[in-house]
């Protein structure tokens, strides 16, 4: 069943749970039409049941005569304003989850929640006053299925419905597509200044990430120097000649000592793609791989040859959990959903 490029014209009947046929033990009793004419097949008492709406609308006695609702294989038909894709997953939570197919194969489910209807849906649901649809419909877009999809879509849904911890997550997965990217056009059809607050968030992840690959070549003082410089770009011997970290003055007890300039030359290079692309996964990747430059200086020294990568693959695991966690601090200090 395809309605794609072509309005139809004739009413067709739902597919499974909403079909005719779909419940031979429990014959439907009412028949739901939507405005793009499809015949959803369904219960008085399972809708009366989950919903104030429809329990006044059908303790009414039918009318008759001239006014009678129109029928269908000897049931009266409603018909609502809501299109199909809306109406379907709105009827379907008042009915029982068992009732529910987990997946139509070879066919598009007429209850199926999608990303694109979600807000037509959550309002139908409103409308119909649909027991516990909200809370379902939260659990429903937290859902990774959704932000993998599309998580600029779920960020200005979750703005729109006061929704600020997915929110929240929905801005830090848009993370992953570059800080240049034209925006959805979602988002520049959002409200109020729900497009300016995303930017400005990732452009506030880009400087914390940035200062935090600066803090792993700036300069220390060899008496602070704990752990954490156990790396080959600081060990003061072994090295080729040219290669190491600086040498500090002997006199100067708070002398300075910085890594080795390959080193400072390869997070250099990184600070840059924070502000292109700031996706702690994508710079934790970039921080384990080294380019040409800094390749041809580290093949001059035998030591950093030995060491760099398995160094640079521990600073990258250090970085990917640092990062992930001022990420997670920075965007709940944003008023994302709650404006
Ligand atoms: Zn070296």
């Amino acid at each position: 069943m395809t309605t794609t490029g072509r309005r139809r014209t004739e009413p067709l009947d739902a597919g499974f749970p909403f079909g005719p046929n779909s419940h031979e033990q429990n014959p439907p009793d009412i028949i739901i039409r939507s405005s793009d004419l499809l015949d959803f097949y369904a219960h008085k008492q399972i809708l009366s049941f989950g919903s104030p709406f429809f329990r006044h609308m059908l303790a009414f006695p039918e009318p008759t005569g001239q006014n009678a609702n129109p029928t269908k294989n000897g049931l009266s038909i409603v018909a609502l304003p809501e299109k199909s894709g809306t109406l379907g997953p709105a009827l379907s939570l008042l009915y029982p989850r068992q009732v529910q197919p987990a997946e139509i194969v070879g066919g598009m489910s007429p209850v199926e929640i999608k990303l694109d209807t979600f807000e037509s849906i959550y309002e139908a649901c409103r409308k119909y006053d649909v027991a516990g649809y909200h809370d379902i419909l939260v659990t429903t877009l937290a859902e990774p299925r959704f932000l993998e999809d599309d998580a600029h879509l779920v960020f200005v849904i979750a703005c729109n419905l006061r929704l600020h911890p997915i929110a929240c997550n929905a801005a830090i997965r848009t993370l992953k597509s570059p800080i240049t990217d034209r925006p959805s056009p979602y988002l520049r059809s959002a409200p109020g200044n729900t497009f300016w607050q995303l930017q400005d968030f990732k452009y506030a992840v880009a400087r914390e990430l940035k200062m935090l690959l600066k803090t792993y070549a700036a300069g220390a003082p060899v008496s602070d120097m704990g752990p954490e410089y156990d790396h080959v770009w600081w060990a003061p011997n072994g090295h080729a000649e040219f290669c190491g970290p600086s040498e500090p003055d002997r006199d100067d007890a708070y002398a300075e000592v910085e890594p080795a300039a390959w080193f400072q030359d390869h997070i250099g290079r990184i600070e840059d793609v924070c502000f292109l692309r700031p996706d702690p996964e994508h710079i934790a990747r970039c921080l384990v791989e080294l380019h040409g430059p800094q390749l041809a200086d580290i093949s001059e020294c035998r030591m950093c040859m030995d060491d760099a990568a398995e160094n640079l693959t521990q600073l990258s695991g250090w970085f990917e959990k640092t990062a992930n966690k001022r990420i997670k601090a920075l965007a709940s200090s944003y008023t994302f959903g709650c404006l």
